[in-house]
């Protein structure tokens, strides 16, 4: 057995401590279940006050969780709450009971087993996720009905402080932790994006996921290693192994107060580029955390929190208020708003999304803002409203062709008429721009550019659909190379067509925040990079100690580069003349503490 494990990194941060196997149970629901027609009544009822015992519960965690770290943290608790209201599952459980003479346990077993039928055909993480929140409820409102009780999550014996093992955690055990004992976490499933891993990285707890069958592998008791900044655990370490490890978080946690003091400096190479480093959010409460990081400005806003997990459309007024309050932390700088990238993995409860065989390659983001006007319009109406108020700039998701732009503008023409005989005056002009995420964009990106006012790169799908790797699924994680010579050319491509163009061009998928990424984009000359929040420190020093002539000379090798790890080895070659490499995650630094 393999002692050294690498997973995929979550939540960053060195502990060594001993380890605790977490087994979340689902009862199982003994055999029969059928009950007379006369009790149907009495069933139902018996369902109805588990649900909202549940309801209770799942509450009561919500505003634990918002009182120690904040709303943005409790709204993780959401999709489990909605769940429980809605009519799919739980009126389709009150009509087996009603309809097929079911025992309540039994009927919501099997309206259960249905959901996850539908749901289990893609291994995204956003789908994973849905499929845990659902498995704790179902978990919780069987042992209501069967008089089990409560799993005792925060009451284990042994040691102080341990690292938490498990398959898998969801929000509501995750938060139900005792943090002052839990230091550290490591599941079998998940990825970086997995409520989970945010709600380790707002705990600032280090946590690893995606480690295949460590619960089998590790016994409570084990002394381990966990590294969450680049994802590995250690088995039963040597004291050497220990003592290299405690050195690596005094170096981190030095590194780390190092790079705080450059937030508010300015974000220029040492030849004097200016490369403008904003932030990427998910919520408008972000927009503070990326201000307090020295952002300059807001480089991708997702939209998606306004519609995902609801079950009703989202006003016009309520998406002006949520752009406005990013703005306000941003009065004079780019704040770049996406519209919706709906579909793939995300799934609003009120648009009647097709089952789809490669939702990936299928109705999503720009298409199906395309194919629903009402949708798409309201929420274009909400930005050309903000962008009376500051320096708005629309972004549209998976641009391919020139129609899905011109027919944006239709109806944004329309929408500045349409408010114009309301009263409101908007324009006349405003900024919009295309994301360049497929290999088609980015190879037709000349004539894309003369459409639009800025490209910004985003190299999570642009990765995914040049290699034909699911980003989603850690199987394949080692396949899903930003450095792959094929991603280097596109990116390179579509660069060069956008400054030839004349237009802003910048990056805001995950390459831009790391190191060597940074470096090669700035080298092929884009003008703005967009990272997380966390991430906004490491990357303004990468920006502050290059050279630009410098990196255009790497990319020019890299380019010519015939495998990932040759670029990777090019740009560390001429990178680590300007910059300790050494003090950065990645896996060169794995192989520092091997
Ligand atoms: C991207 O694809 O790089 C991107 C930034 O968009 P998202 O991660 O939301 O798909
Ligand atoms: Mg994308």
């Amino acid at each position: 057995m393999n002692r050294i494990r690498d997973g995929i990194p979550a939540s960053p941060g060195i502990v060594i401590a001993h380890a605790h196997v977490l087994r979340v149970e689902v009862p199982t629901v003994p055999h029969g279940g059928m009950v007379g027609a006369e009790q149907a009544d009495d069933e139902v009822a018996r369902f109805e006050v588990a649900v909202e015992a549940v309801k209770g519960q799942i509450r009561r965690v919500q505003e634990k969780t918002r009182e120690q770290l904040g709303e943005v943290e409790a709204q993780i608790f959401e999709p489990q709450l909605l769940m429980l209201e809605d009519s799919d599952l739980i009126g389709g459980t009150i009509g087996y009971i009603r309809d097929n003479h079911l025992s309540a346990e039994r009927a919501f077993e099997w309206r259960v087993l249905e959901w996850e039928a539908h749901w289990s055909h893609t291994a995204h993480p956003m789908v994973i996720d849905k499929l845990n929140d659902l498995a704790d409820i179902q978990g919780r409102v069987l042992r209501r009905l069967m008089n089990l009780p409560e799993q005792e999550l925060d009451a284990f014996d042994g040691p102080e402080r341990v690292i938490v093992i498990a398959r898998d955690l969801t929000p509501s055990i995750a938060a139900q932790l005792d943090t002052t004992r839990v230091v550290g976490m490591a599941t079998e499933a998940g990825t970086r994006t997995s409520h989970r891993s945010s709600l380790a990285r707002s705990l600032k707890s280090p946590a690893v996921v995606s480690h295949g069958n460590l619960s089998d592998e590790v016994r409570t008791g084990d002394v381990i290693i966990l590294e969450g900044r680049n994802g590995r655990v250690i088995l039963r370490p040597t004291e050497e192994e220990k003592k290299t490890y405690r050195e690596l978080d005094f170096q981190m946690r030095e590194w780390e107060q190092e790079i705080l003091l450059l937030v508010h400096l300015e974000s220029r190479t040492l030849d004097g580029a200016e490369i403008a480093l904003r932030a990427n959010i998910d919520l408008p409460t972000e927009a503070e955390s990326a201000h307090a990081h020295g952002a300059d400005g807001i480089g991708l806003f997702r939209t998606e929190f306004l519609v995902v997990g609801r079950n009703s459309v989202p006003t016009e007024d309520e998406q002006f208020d949520a752009y406005r309050r990013v703005l306000s932390a941003f009065p004079d700088r780019p704040v770049v708003i996406r519209t919706y990238d709906l579909g793939g993995d995300k799934f609003p409860a009120f648009l009647h999304m097709p089952q789809e065989e490669n939702p990936f390659l299928g109705w999503r983001a720009i298409r199906v803002c395309l194919d629903e006007p009402a949708l798409f319009r309201a929420q274009l109406r909400a930005l050309l409203r903000t962008a009376q108020l500051g320096d708005v700039r629309i972004m549209l998701p998976l641009i391919n062709e020139i129609s899905e732009i011109t027919r944006t503008r239709e109806l944004i023409e329309e929408s500045i008429a349409e408010l114009a005989t309301e009263g409101t005056v908007v324009g006349p002009g405003y900024v919009l721009g295309a994301m360049i995420e497929t290999p088609a964009a980015a190879i037709a990106a000349a004539e894309l550019a003369r459409h639009v006012d800025f490209f910004s790169i985003g190299t999570n799908d642009l990765v995914q659909y040049t290699l034909a790797v699911d980003r989603g699924n850690s199987r394949l994680a080692s396949l899903y190379n930003p450095f792959h010579p094929a991603v280097v050319r596109l990116l390179n491509a579509a660069t060069q067509a956008g400054r030839d163009a004349g237009i802003e061009v910048g990056v805001c998928g995950e390459f831009a925040s790391n190191p060597l990424g940074a470096f090669l984009l700035i080298g092929m000359g884009v003008h703005s990079l967009s990272v997380g929040p966390s991430a906004l420190a490491e990357i303004k020093k990468v920006i502050r100690s290059i050279d630009q002539g410098k990196a255009r000379t790497a990319v020019e090798e890299a380019l010519n580069a015939s495998s990932p790890r040759e670029v990777e080895n090019v740009l560390i070659e001429h990178l680590r003349h300007q910059l300790d490499l050494s003090r950065f995650a990645g896996p060169w630094n794995l192989s520092r503490a091997n």
